[in-house]
């Protein structure tokens, strides 16, 4: 499928993208101080749960069953949907997905509110609902802040976690003109309420993502901390829900699992403070009107893919991302899209194609930790591994044969397939290397295609005596003595004392 519009065009370029961010001090110790908290609750509320990994494993057969027999379940859910008064439109992709939406919240007031959604951000409906001259505004107070700052979402759960509160209290001052600002988070708090309760009373149309689709009944269910998503769902005459196809459940019984999983894993809290569920439309309560627009946008080319459809798993807990050592040096930004992490590692290049986002499935040390965490059990690491082939096996043959790295793995392996070549590389380098050690001691540049791996860190030269050397240059070895014991243990058997 063609990208749809310029944004999706440019090139994903990790590397490049995640150098200048982590010379940023400033933004490096906001997101490790904010995953350092959300990982420290996560730690806590999951370890009174001693069933949590049955648990995860009934998310994961859940989540696993609805991809199997997706088609069935969205069919049912836009019927039970339909039924109870709501209307369900298709979404090829993100152009067209915008364009549903752009015709449905036309109204007098030529303003949207907004529940944090991140399919929305997806699409980039932002823009184009300014480009048509309908300003939306976001009411959850983090991607409140990170649109008053025309900033980018760094995270899933937390879109302004890469700025800490006396940033945030600089841009309210600055959006709101509000010099008497205080910076403790209840001033803040108190700020964004008052902005947003005007837009609450105010506008008839809300756009709304969506945690989970409930095929059995048709409903829509979100959870989040602050009250606003309620607000939005009661208060406009008109609601717009959006989703992937892939936030299908089969039944209402399944939230009992899904609601233990996702708010431990995102925010490190036994349960939500606001669980909405709603269903169709009922005369005199809430929204008059209700519709609900389902993206598919390549969703369906990842189902087909047997060892990544179950990337689709995914509940955007954010869970992997507070986890990544990768993640949490560079932030969010670095992913250039709105999923970032782990999941957007995997995620963005499928749903981007390949071709752009080739530098996301390297963004990862391969550690683990991800999988670990993940409430649904991804197997994030195997399917990093699975589109990297598929990065490789994309190229043409010759500049596969040619890439630096594939002449410099073919070389390693002739090297390490004789002891005698092994050997005399090892000597070859420790002369070779030591131009580039520096008086610390360690090597802090490397040249040409190798600087890489120097650009931001430090490497530690090669010994100059292997472990093989020392072994064979030990006394005892002389002697043709095998033994390893200090002089001062004695090899003899303790005595056995006499009663
Ligand atoms: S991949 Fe797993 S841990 Fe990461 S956001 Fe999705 S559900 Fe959460």
């Amino acid at each position: 499928m063609a990208p749809t519009s310029e944004r999706e065009r440019q090139p994903l370029d990790f590397p490049s993208a995640a150098l200048p961010l982590l010379h940023d001090a400033q933004l490096r110790g906001n997101v490790r101080h904010a995953t350092d908290v959300i990982q420290g609750k996560r730690f806590r509320v999951v370890a009174e749960m001693p069933d949590w990994q049955s648990l995860r494993e009934a998310g994961r057969q859940v989540r696993a069953h609805t991809l199997d027999y997706l088609d069935v379940y969205l069919e049912q859910f836009e019927q039970r949907c339909t039924a109870a008064g709501g209307h369900v439109h298709w979404a090829r992709d993100t152009a067209e997905a915008n364009r549903i939406v752009l015709q449905l919240a036309q109204n007098p007031t030529g303003r949207v509110i907004k529940i944090k959604s991140m399919t929305t951000e997806e699409t980039g409906l932002n823009h184009a609902l300014e480009a048509a001259g309908i300003q939306p505004i976001e009411t959850d107070l983090a991607e409140l802040i990170v649109q008053l700052g025309h900033d980018k979402p760094s995270h899933i759960v937390a879109p302004a976690l890469h700025k800490n509160r006396h940033q945030v209290r600089e841009l309210f001052v600055r959006a709101m003109n509000l010099p008497d600002l205080g910076d403790r988070p209840e001033d803040l708090a108190e700020a964004a309420r008052v902005y947003l309760r005007q837009q609450f009373l105010s506008t008839p149309v809300a756009i709304s993502g969506a945690n989970f689709l409930i095929a059995e009944t048709g409903g829509v269910c979100i959870v989040e901390s602050e009250g606003n998503g309620r607000m939005c769902l009661t208060l406009p005459q008109k609601l717009i829900s959006f989703a992937g196809i892939d936030k299908i459940i089969p039944r209402f019984s399944d939230l009992e699992v899904m609601l233990q999983l996702l708010p431990r894993s995102a925010t490190g809290e036994r349960m939500n403070p606001y669980n909405s569920v709603w269903t169709g439309v009922h005369p005199g309560d809430g929204p008059q009107e209700f519709h609900v627009v389902l993206l598919d946008n390549r969703r369906t080319e990842v189902l087909r893919d047997p060892e990544a459809r179950e990337t689709l798993q995914c509940i955007r807990c954010g869970a992997c991302q507070n986890a990544c050592p990768v993640y949490r040096q560079t932030g969010g930004h670095a992913y250039g899209s709105v999923y970032a992490g782990p999941i957007g590692a995997i995620l963005t290049p499928q749903l981007a194609l390949m071709e752009r986002g080739q530098s996301l499935p390297y963004a990862s040390t391969l550690c683990g930790a991800c999988y670990e965490v993940c409430p649904v059990k991804i197997n994030i690491p195997e399917i990093l591994i699975h589109l990297r082939g598929r990065v490789v096996t994309g190229r043409p043959s010759y500049l596969r044969a040619l890439h630096p790295e594939a002449m410099m793995m073919r070389g390693m392996q002739w090297m390490f397939l004789s002891e005698t070549r092994f050997r005399l590389a090892q000597r070859f380098g420790r002369i070779a290397q030591r131009p580039w050690i520096r008086r610390s001691g360690w090597i802090e540049r490397l040249p040409s295609i190798l600087g890489g791996w120097t650009r931001t860190r430090d490497l530690r030269p090669l010994p100059q005596q292997s472990f093989r050397e020392w072994f064979q240059a030990r006394p005892s070895a002389s002697t043709g003595s095998h033994s390893t014991l200090p002089p001062q243990v004695s090899s003899e058997p303790p005595e056995v004392p006499h009663g």
